[in-house]
């Protein structure tokens, strides 16, 4: 179990939604915290085990239609991520991650699949596969500079009221209306792969900052370079 003083990060589901390079936002978590003197601890939660409701961050990834389909029913059943959040803590969520939140989802035929119900969103199959490069522009009420990564889903996400977008395309497809992922308190959710938290680090500081509050600045700089001289080339195809 997290130690009282050290900032807990969970990562749910390694044996199932590891697929697409997601626990990269682990490291970025890991590391973005420790540069500025706070003690992390990571915890890996598998399929099998209960979920830990004292954790800080929680992260999940994106993965196939069937590991989704299990990792939706024990998270229902364990019901700890509910209790986590209702306690305070952030978490962002993945693709297949994200799609699980909502009410409902597509299955591998297509079929509606129940999810957990933590966000206010409904997905479905899509009408072609989203692949490529995505970048949108953040709700302006959090602050956040352009998100950049990749999106490989079958799914479309339709908001309902309890949420608001996280933000609005300016390439890929995202949500398929026009907005890519939402949030809803400290919870956000993103068809963003990169991992997003390595391609958008100030994300990963907003995580952050839900749960200790203001942070040091870092220099970022070799970073923003790379990610203007990404997205340059991103917006120029
Ligand atoms: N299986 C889901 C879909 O295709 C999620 C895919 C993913 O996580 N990349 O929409």
């Amino acid at each position: 179990m997290p130690s009282d003083s050290a900032l807990s990060i969970v990562w749910i589901y390694p044996d199932l939604l590891s697929t697409y390079g997601d626990q990269g936002n682990v490291l970025v978590l890991e590391q973005r915290a420790r540069r500025r003197g706070i003690e992390t601890e990571t915890i890996h939660v598998r399929s099998a085990d209960p979920i830990p409701e004292t954790g800080d961050i929680y992260l999940i990834g994106g993965g196939e239609d069937r590991p989704q389909i299990l990792a939706a029913e024990r998270l229902r059943r364990d019901g700890g991520l509910h209790r986590a959040i209702a306690r305070g803590a952030a978490m962002l969520a993945v693709c297949a991650g994200y799609q699980i939140m909502g009410s409902t989802f597509g299955g591998e035929e297509g079929q509606p699949v129940d999810g957990i119900g933590l966000l206010d969103i409904a997905s479905s199959r899509g009408p072609a596969r989203a692949v490529g490069e995505l970048v949108a522009e953040v709700d302006a009420a959090l602050n956040l500079p352009t998100l950049t990564g990749f999106e490989n889903h079958m799914g479309i996400t339709h908001l309902g009221p309890g949420v608001k977008p996280l933000s609005r395309t300016i390439k890929g497809i995202g949500n398929g209306d026009g907005f890519e992922g939402c949030y809803a308190g400290h919870v956000v959710g993103t068809y963003l792969h990169g991992p997003a938290l390595a391609r958008n680090p100030a994300l990963a500081d907003l995580l952050l900052a839900w749960r200790v509050g203001e942070l040091a600045p870092l220099d970022d700089s070799r970073y923003e370079a790379l990610r203007q001289e990404r997205l340059a080339t991103v917006l120029q195809h």
